[in-house]
């Protein structure tokens, strides 16, 4: 009934779709695994794409010819460019998804790629024969053979929903838990632990009061994630901004009793950043009040999502408490809000690509590795979807360096340092941020997507063409000069200072009051030259010649580290044979078994005096 697959993907959700789609696009026959058929590609939570650090994630994976940029971008309802008023390295993009609509594309995107194949079912276990993955065993009772395997059960495995007092398994509201795999891993001698994520309640629209609370509009020029030509967003719908308050608080109070946090009844840790509001009003007793967004679930749905609002309190309190809250005062509840426990692999378990140490052929990805977030959740199944594929093509992998991509950042973090509570992504994870932003992703990531097979020549071309543009009127603006007669007065109406000589524009552009946009109406000479090219490469030249000193020491800096991260370590080092090495030295590196020297560097534990020994020991 099965052929033999490629690769064998568990779990349709943001992770696995991603890994489905990037292997199916590279020539892998494909067989995506899900409990059920009408959830691919669910947003359980938030729904919105993107964010800080986060935009900068969809970004990539677009540059590299995944699909969640493309999607996202077809389903969107709000877009805003955040932190615009910062400097370029933090513009961050983020916008508003109709949720269902999400779901659908991400479904159809994957119907219409002729090799993923679908199977509706619990897988329970693996097929382990020798050290490798070699298929999966269903709650069907059927072995499904494939060369690799990649396991994305997000927080379905062993899954317990609490809400206040009462708790009942389930992998998110209304769908089951998923179970037997981590179980069975443990016998292998993986490692499992425990997490908690949480959602606020939905409430219905009809019964909110708009007119007393903000509106939060899109942007006026709203941009997208997609380098690729996705439709534009020609209207939006609005975000609302209200805030809780002491009686909110004393209501919340009530129910601490119940609340399964509070009682110890969930032992998994949560995300830090994106406390439940129990949490807030317990940790910030001092605030009189906390923000709360309401946000659209769709175009054309009545329910909200309550942002900021996430909780495990019983029901009833929920639902006293909401109606508190300016604005809501007759807010109907759709549903309540819940907290989840599930099992999760700590991620120094795995090497870069993803696969497991222990298992060859086997790999993880998304929240399963102890990440939270779709955006995190989809760039790991998009890496581990490449590699799985590489490895059956026999073909070098792909790893991605903290210098190439934020990608890869969060990869290096997670195998290096592992993490014991929900790891989310931030801009201050990256150290070199200038050279990581939104608008270049393309440029740096585009032609690796394109030289393993995965990036259509389509995008390669129009990444060609933007950079050739961008770096030809980087160019010009270098050579364009303009005279202290023309400008001056105009740069006085600035607040600039004038200048004395002939000057190019390009030394007036690193004025931080002033930008392209602005200097056009300044002059005639610098508006003629920019008629000629489109908006794309003009942000990309005026961000290169603003930062170009930072960008610069950025660049010579990752080059320098390269040289480090190039250097590897043979695969079955034998760690012992090095007796000066510090004893956690020796056995962290034992542990995660670092492929460069570069790698080494960064395992917590491992000191520069090891990395040192090391390196002479190899002969360097
Ligand atoms: C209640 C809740 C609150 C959350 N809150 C936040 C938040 O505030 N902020 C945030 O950033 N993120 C939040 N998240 C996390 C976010 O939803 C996840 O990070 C993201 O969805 C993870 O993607 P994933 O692909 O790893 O897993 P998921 O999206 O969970 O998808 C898992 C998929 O695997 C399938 N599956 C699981 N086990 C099996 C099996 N054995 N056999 C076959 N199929 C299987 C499921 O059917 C599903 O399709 C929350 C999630 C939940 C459930």
């Amino acid at each position: 009934m099965f052929p033999e697959y490629d690769v064998l993907v568990v779990g349709a959700g943001h992770a696995g779709c991603e890994a489905a789609h990037a292997a199916a696009q590279m020539g892998a026959k494909v067989l995506l695994f899900t409990m059920d058929m009408t959830k691919v590609g669910q947003m359980s939570c938030n729904p919105a794409m993107g964010g800080v650090a986060k935009g900068q994630i969809v970004r990539e994976i677009d540059a590299l010819g995944g699909m969640s940029g493309i999607v996202s971008d077809k389903t969107m309802i709000q877009f805003r460019m955040l932190n615009r008023s910062k400097g370029a390295a933090m513009w961050s993009p983020r916008c508003q998804s109709d949720r269902a609509r999400f779901a659908e594309e991400w479904r159809l995107t994957l119907e219409r790629n002729p090799n993923i194949d679908f199977w509706q079912d619990m897988v329970v276990g693996m097929l382990i024969e020798g050290g490798k993955a070699v298929g999966v065993k269903t709650g069907m009772g059927q072995e499904i053979r494939g060369k690799s395997v990649v396991l994305t059960s997000g927080t379905f495995m062993n899954g317990i929903i609490h809400i206040g007092e009462k708790q009942f398994g389930g992998g998110r509201i209304g769908e089951k838990g998923s179970y037997g795999i981590t179980e069975q891993l443990v016998t292998f001698g993986f490692e499992a632990g425990r997490m908690k994520t949480g959602t606020p309640p939905r409430i219905d629209g009809r019964t909110i009061n708009y007119a007393i609370i903000e509106e939060q509009f899109g942007d006026e020029n709203p941009s997208k994630f997609s380098y690729m030509d996705t439709p534009a967003l020609t209207k939006q719908r609005s975000c609302f901004i209200t805030y809780t308050n002491e009686k909110v608080h004393e209501i919340l109070k009530t129910g601490f009793e119940k609340s399964p946090m509070f009682q110890g009844r969930i032992q998994g840790l949560g995300p830090r950043y994106c406390p439940s509001i129990e949490d807030k009003i317990n940790r910030f007793a001092d605030r009189d009040r906390h923000q709360i967004f309401i946000e659209p679930e769709g175009w054309d749905t009545v329910e909200v999502y309550i942002n900021g609002f996430s909780t495990s309190l019983p029901d009833d309190v929920q639902f006293k408490a909401l109606q508190c809250i300016e604005g809501l005062e007759n807010a109907k509840m759709f549903r309540p809000g819940y907290a989840i426990e599930y099992d999760y692999f700590p991620p120094n378990q795995l090497k870069l690509t993803l696969e497991t140490q222990l298992i060859e052929n086997l790999y993880f990805a998304g929240q399963i590795n102890g990440t939270t977030g779709y955006e995190e959740a989809a760039c790991q199944g998009l890496m581990a979807g490449i590699n799985a594929c590489l490895k059956v093509q026999e073909k070098a992998p792909l790893i991605l360096k903290r210098s190439d991509a934020y990608i890869g950042v969060l990869i290096d973090d997670l195998v290096n340092k592992g993490t014991d509570e929900p790891y989310r992504m931030f801009t201050s994870r990256a150290e070199y941020r200038i050279i990581l932003r939104q608008d270049n992703a393309d440029i740096r990531l585009t032609p690796l997507g394109y030289a393993i097979g995965l990036a259509t020549e389509e995008r390669y071309a129009r990444m060609q063409e933007k950079q050739a543009k961008s770096e030809q009127l980087i160019k010009e603006i270098a050579q364009l000069k303009v005279k202290p007669d023309d400008i001056n007065l105009k740069l006085a109406e600035m607040n600039s200072a004038q200048i004395r000589e002939k000057s190019p524009i390009g030394l007036l552009l690193k004025r931080p009051e002033l930008d392209l946009a602005t200097l056009r109406k300044m002059h005639e000479s610098i508006d003629n030259l920019l008629q000629d090219y489109d908006l794309e490469a003009q942000e990309q030249a005026e961000i290169f010649v603003k930062y170009e000193t930072y960008i610069e020491k950025e660049q010579r800096m990752a080059e320098k580290l390269s040289e480090l991260e190039d250097f590897r370590i043979p695969a079955n080092f034998d760690y012992d044979r090095v007796k000066a090495l510090s004893n956690e030295g020796l056995q962290k590196m034992k542990k995660v078994r670092p492929e460069t020297i570069g790698q080494a560097t960064r395992i917590s534990g491992v000191s520069a005096s090891d990395v040192q020994i090391l390196l002479i020991y190899l002969g360097r």
